[in-house]
């Protein structure tokens, strides 16, 4: 057994256990159907609004979503990098940065039919756990907790992916679980649909438990427990805040709670979290009442290069990114991620697009692997030293920005990545991003568990 677990040793140090795999994650495709090379910098495409677009080139512009040959490309670009993954993770938003009047439930349907097609035509043969994300309705980010007509549609387009159960689950909020495909992967998936609980979503307000998806997942992190399963979580909106500015959260507060709630508690069956939304490539912390890192969560940078309209942040660009995420089939443990993307401004100089790889995790950061403990040494090193603070300040909008973090960037970027909880967040952002204080918590109670005894 020994000489057996020291040839195991070899072959992981070698990275081709025989339980190795590798599963892509994209997001944020939001296809602008109307993109065009325009001389008229008005005319270039509607998601810039008003903002006039000079220069555009044929693989979209920083001011806009993605023309249709960007999307193209990126999917193509998949099956060139990593032709057979295990599965594909598509955490949404797949329509323009257009006000409502502009779309419409056809065009929103028929956009995310689009993309369906194409990631069927180019992966026959994958499943794909698709999320919808705040774009991906009409009216936008107006998902409702209940059954309606664009879940029943959309459903039937991902079918192909999907069990009858799920197709059910799907049709009644949006949100499904499904063994991962294969004999050798011992996990699940769950899909969340946390537009639910997104601010700009009025049709949750009031609500305890939208879609009883919340205790839906509880029972689906309990039953993985018994069945010795591990989890990947996956949806569109993540818990927490934007690192980009400050105090933005991106969950009502009292959803942010529950769904921190939900990770301390079954952490043990929860492998890792994978969310979109920000378009900007980061990561989320979680760490139990110790200070112990107990789960990770990976925002994946988006494929449109679209400019952020929101205010506070400055230069909300990225160059368009795709990810792929090495794993431990046998424990769903997380390897590396390995991070391409397109240098757009350089692809329309060329006018040939390239995907090259952006970075891999594990060398950018010099940590063993993807899980928790590693990304708790990674956020310190970001923290504390310069270079990996501007490294990971430059990887953050994919290559678009400059590697300058100021302190104020610094600190919003580390207790976004830190801190999930509001308050924690802002004691963060009031420590100026100091580490917190070595928890005093468990000595100071066996101290006074102790003094009880004497007194006695
Ligand atoms: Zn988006
Ligand atoms: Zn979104």
């Amino acid at each position: 057994a020994t000489l057996l677990g020291f040839l195991q040793s070899l072959l992981d140090k070698e990275g081709v256990s025989s339980s190795a795999g590798k599963f892509w994650h994209i997001s944020d495709l939001h296809l602008d159907p109307d993109y065009k090379v325009s001389e008229n910098p008005l005319q270039v495409c509607p998601s810039a609004g008003s903002q006039a677009v000079f220069n555009a080139g044929p693989w979209g512009n920083y001011l806009c979503d993605s023309p249709w040959v960007l999307i193209n490309s990126s999917i193509h670009a998949m099956k060139q990098i990593l032709p057979e993954p295990d599965f594909i993770l598509w955490t949404g938003d797949d329509t323009p940065h257009v006000p409502n009047e502009k779309l419409g439930e056809a065009a929103v349907l028929k956009i995310v039919e689009r993309l369906t097609n194409l990631i069927r035509e180019v992966f026959p043969d994958t499943k794909v756990y698709a999320a919808l994300g705040n774009h991906d309705f009409h009216p936008k980010h107006q998902l409702p907790a209940g059954n309606n007509s664009i879940y029943n549609q959309i459903a039937e387009l991902w079918r192909p992916w999907l069990s009858n159960e799920s197709i059910a689950l799907f049709k009644e909020g949006a949100f499904y679980s499904e063994k991962l495909p294969g004999p050798n992967i011992a996990g699940r998936i769950v899909v969340l649909n946390t537009n639910l609980y997104y601010t700009n979503n009025e049709q949750t307000v009031g609500m305890a438990d939208p879609g009883q998806q919340f205790q839906w997942l509880e029972d689906v992190l309990t039953n993985a427990s018994r069945a010795r399963e591990m989890v990947y979580i996956t949806g569109h909106v993540p818990p927490g805040f934007f690192e980009k500015t400050r105090n933005k959260l991106w969950f009502r507060q009292a959803f942010n709670e529950r769904y921190l709630e939900v990770v301390r508690k079954h952490h043990q069956v929860i492998a890792g979290q994978f969310f979109g939304h920000q378009h900007t490539d980061s990561f989320r912390m979680f760490y139990d009442d110790t200070g112990v890192p107990i789960s990770v969560m990976f925002l994946t940078p988006g494929v449109t290069p679209w400019k952020t309209t929101l205010p506070g942040v400055v230069n909300g660009a990225n160059n368009p990114g795709i990810r792929v995420i090495e794993y431990d089939q046998a424990t769903l443990s997380l390897k590396d991620t390995v991070t391409y993307f397109m240098n757009l401004s350089q692809a329309n100089a060329q006018e040939t697009p390239s995907w090259e790889l952006e970075y891999k995790l594990t060398e950018a950061y010099g940590v063993p692997d993807a899980g928790p403990a590693s990304m708790h040494v990674a956020l310190g090193h970001i923290a504390r030293d310069q270079g990996a603070l501007q490294r990971y300040y430059i990887y953050n909008s994919v290559g678009y920005g400059s590697p300058d973090c100021e302190e104020a960037c610094r600190v919003e970027h580390v207790c976004a990545a830190r801190e999930v909880d509001f308050d924690a967040y802002t004691a963060c952002l009031r420590n100026s991003g100091a580490s917190p204080a070595p928890k005093l918590a468990l000595p100071l109670a066996a101290l006074l568990g102790l003094c009880t005894l004497l007194v006695r």
